[in-house]
């Protein structure tokens, strides 16, 4: 049955992008075997480059961004997806080319959906979003480098931001002693609530003397940054140490040297939540995520707000003006 429903729209407009809140119709959306009325979307970097036209996440326009959406199933030809149930959709090509959480509904193929594990509420699963799964992803990943608690500091770039903000609080709460990176040191309380045992400016991840090796300061690292800061991560790790690359906002460009490695035996793990190796991987992240590494002070690392007052959080992000995370109410 057609439905008609709320959701933003980037248009392209001689060269430039408007984006409207329009009426549309479950017709308009894509083929799939699940169709989810969404409650809760949230906001990441992702979503703001694809509002504002970048071809290299979004080739056609108008187009509804919005990589995450967490709401209830209402139609669904999956004998494995019940109409009824609540489900998570984050990645995949979900509001890249295909019509995105920033609309009530959304109608993707049953492979890229999860169910909503016990101990998570729809929003809660949202103010982690894909956030939060790429945080748990590079938690994953040093861990399975054999990066432990007693070796010493992990530092985090970027940490108020939304990735940054919920790694420097699952590496807490899986037991490291958790250095937060940061261009706002004012934001101390909100860091130290969620773990951080230190706070450093970003200049202190951001070596200019082209040394080929720093001091060895960290045990392992989460990057959310890229640029000069991962290079000068990877120049101070301590032997055996691992950093987690998984974001660019500084710059997608890596210069470095292969002396960390032939001579500290560092790693560079990278980490995409898109592709996940298995669904198998993608549940269990959640699963932790709703359980064992669940946030105590989730609530308060997310601000709420409804789909007409989203458009100027996308330019608050591309200035990496955010803190935390951003929940779009789409009830
Ligand atoms: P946010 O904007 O929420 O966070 C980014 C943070 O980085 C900012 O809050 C700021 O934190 C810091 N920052 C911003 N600009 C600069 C700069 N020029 N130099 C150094 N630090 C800067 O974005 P997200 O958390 O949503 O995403 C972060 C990155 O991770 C993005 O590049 C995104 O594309 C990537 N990402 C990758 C995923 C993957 O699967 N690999 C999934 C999700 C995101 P502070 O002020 O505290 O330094």
């Amino acid at each position: 049955m057609t439905k008609k429903f709320r959701a933003m729209v980037v248009s392209e407009a001689e060269g430039k992008y408007v984006r409207r809140i329009e009426e549309r119709s479950t017709d308009d959306l894509p083929a799939g075997e699940v169709l989810i009325r969404v409650h809760y979307s949230s906001l990441n970097y992702k979503d703001a480059l694809s509002a504002t036209g970048n071809r290299g996440v979004t080739r056609r326009y108008p187009h509804t961004p919005g990589i995450d959406a967490a709401g209830i199933v209402e139609e669904s030809s999956a004998a494995e997806i019940a109409v009824g149930s609540q489900v998570i959709c984050t990645s995949y090509d979900l509001g890249m080319n295909t019509a995105g959480g920033f609309g009530q509904y959304i109608r993707v193929p049953a492979a890229w959906v999860v169910p909503l594990p016990d101990g998570l509420t729809l929003r809660e699963s949202m103010i982690y979003g894909t956030a939060g799964l790429t945080a748990a992803l590079c938690l994953h990943r040093l861990q399975q480098a054999g990066i432990a608690p007693d070796q010493g500091d992990v530092v985090v770039t970027g940490a108020t931001g939304g990735v940054g903000s919920i790694a420097v609080g699952l590496l807490a709460r899986a037991g490291y002693r958790v250095v937060a990176a940061t261009g706002k040191t004012q934001e101390r309380e909100f860091l130290e609530k969620l773990g951080a045992v230190e706070i450093v400016g970003r200049d202190a991840v951001d070596d200019t003397s082209g040394k080929p090796l720093l001091s060895p300061r960290w045990a392992a690292a989460v990057d959310t940054v890229g640029g000069n800061i991962l290079s000068t991560l990877l120049r101070s790790l301590k032997p055996a140490g691992a950093v987690a690359c998984c974001g660019l906002v500084a710059s997608p460009e890596l210069h470095t040297n292969v002396y960390p490695f032939i001579l500290r035996n560092v790693s560079l793990l990278g980490v995409d939540s898109v592709t996940v190796p298995s669904m198998a991987l993608r549940r269990a992240m959640w699963s932790k995520l709703a359980t064992e590494w669940k946030l105590p002070t989730l609530d308060t690392i997310a601000r709420e707000v409804p789909l007409e007052r989203l458009d100027p959080e996308i330019d608050r992000i591309l200035q990496g003006a955010q803190k935390g995370r951003v929940v779009v109410n789409l009830l």
